[in-house]
C-alpha cells in the first residue's frame, strides 16, 4: 500500500490565508497582533524557532518580539517579568520559550504566564480548562496541529475510532488525548512502562506518536490502512527525523504525516492563530468575555 501523505505545509499555507484575512480586519480597527517570546538565555534551537516565527509573523501580519532575559535570571525575576506583560496592552500573546535553563523549573513559573495571553496553554489554568474540551480559548499549538491534520484525514470524524497515543507528556501526549476524547474516540495512551507497545499500536485506527525516538515505529506497529501522525522531531546528523520510519510505515498505513513537512508547519500556524484570537478578544472584550 502507498500511504496518502497528510501534507502539513499545504495545510499551513491554507491556514495562513485565513489568518491574513483576520489580521487585515484587525488592522482596519487599528490593532496589530503582537506575540512576545520570553527567553531565558539564548539556546540555539530556541533562536531558530524565533526566527521561524518572526518570518511567519511577517507573512501574516503578526509582530514577533523577543524579551531575552539574562541566563542567570531567577524564578522571582522571571515571574515578575511575565506578570508585568499582563498590563501591556501592546502585547496580545506570550510564550515562555522552553527548555528553561537547569536552575529554573517550568512548574515554578507556568502560573505566572497571564491566562488571557497564554497562547501556548502553558498556565495550569488553561491546561485544566482543556480537560473541558471546549473550555479554553488557547489549545496548545502542537496538540491543535495534530487535530487540524486529523480533521483533514480519512479518519475524521473520530467518533468510535480506536486511537492510540504513544507518549504521555504534558505538552503533547496528554493534551492530544483530551482533544481526541472530546471527539468521542476510544483512546489508549502508551508510554515507556507499557507492556508490548507495538501490539497495542497495531490495534489503532489512528496512531499518534510523540516519543522523541527517531524511527522507533515501523510497519510492524501499524494496522493496515491506519492513519499515522508523527509528532517526533529529532535532529540526527543535521537532519530532522520523526519517530516513525516513514518508508516502512508507508507500506502499511493508509495515510501519514511526513517529517519534516507534517505536524511542525501546522504547529507554528496554530500558535499564530491563538495570537490572532487573543488580539481579536482584546479588540472586542465585551463580545468574547
Ligand atoms: P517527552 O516529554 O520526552 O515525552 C516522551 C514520551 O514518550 C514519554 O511519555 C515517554 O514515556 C514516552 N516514550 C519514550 N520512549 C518510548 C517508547 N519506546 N515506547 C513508548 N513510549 C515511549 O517528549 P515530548 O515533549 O512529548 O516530545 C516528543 C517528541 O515530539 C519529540 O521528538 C519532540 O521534539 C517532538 N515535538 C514536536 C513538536 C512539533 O511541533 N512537531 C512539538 C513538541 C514536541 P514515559 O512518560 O514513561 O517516560
Amino acid at each position: 500500500m502507498d500511504a496518502r501523505i497528510l501534507d502539513g505545509r499545504a495545510l499551513a499555507a491554507e491556514l495562513r490565508d485565513g489568518l491574513t484575512a483576520r489580521t487585515a480586519a484587525l488592522a482596519g480597527k487599528g490593532v496589530a497582533p503582537h506575540l512576545r517570546v520570553v527567553m531565558v538565555g539564548e539556546d540555539e534551537s530556541s533562536l531558530a524557532y524565533v526566527r521561524g516565527m518572526t518570518s511567519l509573523g511577517a507573512k501574516i501580519g503578526v509582530a514577533v518580539a523577543v524579551d531575552a532575559l539574562s541566563p542567570a535570571c531567577g524564578t522571582a525575576t522571571l515571574r515578575a517579568h511575565l506578570a508585568a506583560l499582563e498590563s501591556d496592552d501592546g502585547v496580545h500573546g506570550i510564550i515562555l520559550q522552553q527548555p528553561l535553563p537547569r536552575h529554573l523549573s517550568i512548574r515554578d513559573v507556568a502560573d505566572a504566564v497571564p491566562v488571557g495571553k497564554d497562547v501556548d496553554g502553558t498556565n495550569p489554568i488553561n491546561a485544566g480548562r482543556l480537560a473541558f474540551a471546549t473550555g479554553t480559548r488557547f489549545v496548545p499549538a502542537t496538540p491543535a496541529a495534530v487535530m487540524l491534520l486529523l480533521e483533514r484525514s480519512r479518519a475524521w470524524p473520530l467518533r468510535g475510532k480506536d486511537v492510540v497515543i504513544v507518549g504521555r507528556s504534558s505538552v503533547v501526549g496528554l493534551p492530544v488525548a483530551l482533544l481526541v476524547l472530546a471527539e468521542h474516540a476510544t483512546i489508549t495512551i502508551v508510554h515507556s512502562a507499557t507492556r508490548d507497545v507495538a501490539a497495542r499500536a497495531r490495534e489503532a485506527d489512528v496512531l499518534i506518536v510523540a516519543i522523541g525516538r527517531p524511527r522507533a515505529v515501523d510497519a510492524t506497529w501499524i494496522k493496515d490502512g491506519a492513519t499515522v501522525i508523527d509528532v517526533g522531531t529529532t535532529v540526527v546528523d543535521g537532519t530532522l527525523r520523526g519517530d516513525v520510519d516513514f518508508a516502512s510505515a508507508c507500506r502499511v498505513a493508509g495515510e501519514i504525516t511526513p517529517v519534516p513537512g507534517g505536524v511542525g508547519p501546522v504547529t507554528n500556524v496554530a500558535l499564530m492563530r491563538n495570537v490572532v484570537t487573543a488580539a481579536e478578544a482584546a479588540a472586542a472584550p465585551a463580545a468574547v468575555a
